[in-house]
């Protein structure tokens, strides 16, 4: 794994957007704002998401798929990842030239590289994927933010071993919204998402699950319930894809969580203060560095 690296800004001026949600549209609004020279267009799939933008205030707006990418030099897949081989092979099919830029913004990597990086690499598209760390249980346009991807970690993967060149302008993009850009090989990228993405999903799931068990007790809760339950709010949908296509990955450390779990009732169970204390100061020792590494 390499460490953050540090890349130019973007030399993409012509850039389509497909997906008009929380990414997709964070995504444009962030290019608009930081590049007000660069042209962005953004595509949905429904004419009245499409409409709902256009009166929010985002113009460049379409559901017409060939509109969107034609000309484009860097072309944005910002839909779930259950939709990304579809969505990859309708772009292929409306025509983008060999040469464009394509990336995706999902949250699992192996699959896509072996499905829609493989296609795209067929037709000489470069395909490198992106997954900005950055994001809230919200979704659609109305969560969009221009400054969403601000000092946010932002992982590539290159399993098409692409020239270090191409990598450096993709970086370049992402560095020009604010991101911290990284790259990764795809393995290494789902085993770490594993660890600290998708595993806080499950455990504020069971949080969630766990602690609101009366219908009224969250009236009662503090601040504490709602941070560590905050992602559960998320879209069950687009999680359940994320979880399944990670699940070789997300299955042990969810198991290694489930035996913490034990080990706490057993040590509260036989009143252990020592024991437990260690547990406790280990983990504030671990969320201390979360802190120090910002
Ligand atoms: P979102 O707000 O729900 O937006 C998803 C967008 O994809 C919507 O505009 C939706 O269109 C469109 N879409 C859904 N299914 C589609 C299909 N079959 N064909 C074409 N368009 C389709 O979700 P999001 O949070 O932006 O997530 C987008 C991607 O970002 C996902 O791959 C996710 O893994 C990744 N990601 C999310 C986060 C996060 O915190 N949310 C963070 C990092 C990466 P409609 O409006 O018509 O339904």
């Amino acid at each position: 794994m390499l460490g953050l690296l540090a890349f130019g800004v973007t030399e993409f001026r012509r850039i389509a957007v497909l997906g008009p949600g929380l990414l997709g549209g964070s995504v444009a609004l962030a290019v608009r704002q930081r590049h007000p020279r660069h042209a962005v267009t953004l595509w949905g799939r429904s004419p009245e998401r499409v409409a709902e933008i256009r009166a929010a205030g985002f113009e460049h707006v379409t559901n017409d798929l060939n509109l969107a990418i034609d000309g484009a030099e860097l072309v944005i897949l910002a839909v779930p990842v259950g939709a990304l081989e579809t969505l990859g092979r309708q772009v292929l099919e409306a025509g983008v030239e060999p040469g464009v830029f394509v990336t995706d913004v999902g949250s699992v990597k192996v699959q896509p590289h072996q499905s829609l990086g493989a296609l795209m690499q067929e037709k000489g598209v470069v395909f490198i994927g992106s997954h900005p760390m950055a994001g809230s249980e919200r979704s659609g346009f109305g969560a969009a933010r221009a400054d969403l991807f601000e000092s946010a970690p932002c992982i590539l993967t290159n399993e098409q071993g692409l020239p270090d060149e191409d990598v450096n302008r993709l970086g370049g993009f992402w560095a020009g919204l604010g991101a911290r850009a990284a790259v990764m090989n795809a393995a290494e990228h789902d085993r770490l998402v594993a660890r600290i993405s998708h595993l806080p999903h499950a455990l504020a799931v069971v949080c969630a699950l766990v602690a609101l068990e009366g219908e009224e007790d969250g009236k009662f809760a503090g601040r504490g319930l709602r941070d560590t339950s905050r992602v559960a709010a998320g879209d069950p949908l687009m999680w359940a894809e994320i979880l399944l296509e990670n699940r070789s990955e997300v299955v042990p450390p969810l198991r290694e969580a489930a035996q913490v779990l034990e080990r706490l009732a057993d040590l509260l169970a036989g009143g252990k203060g020592e024991a437990l204390r260690a547990v406790l100061e280990e983990a504030q020792e671990r969320r201390q560095r979360l802190e120090n590494s910002v």
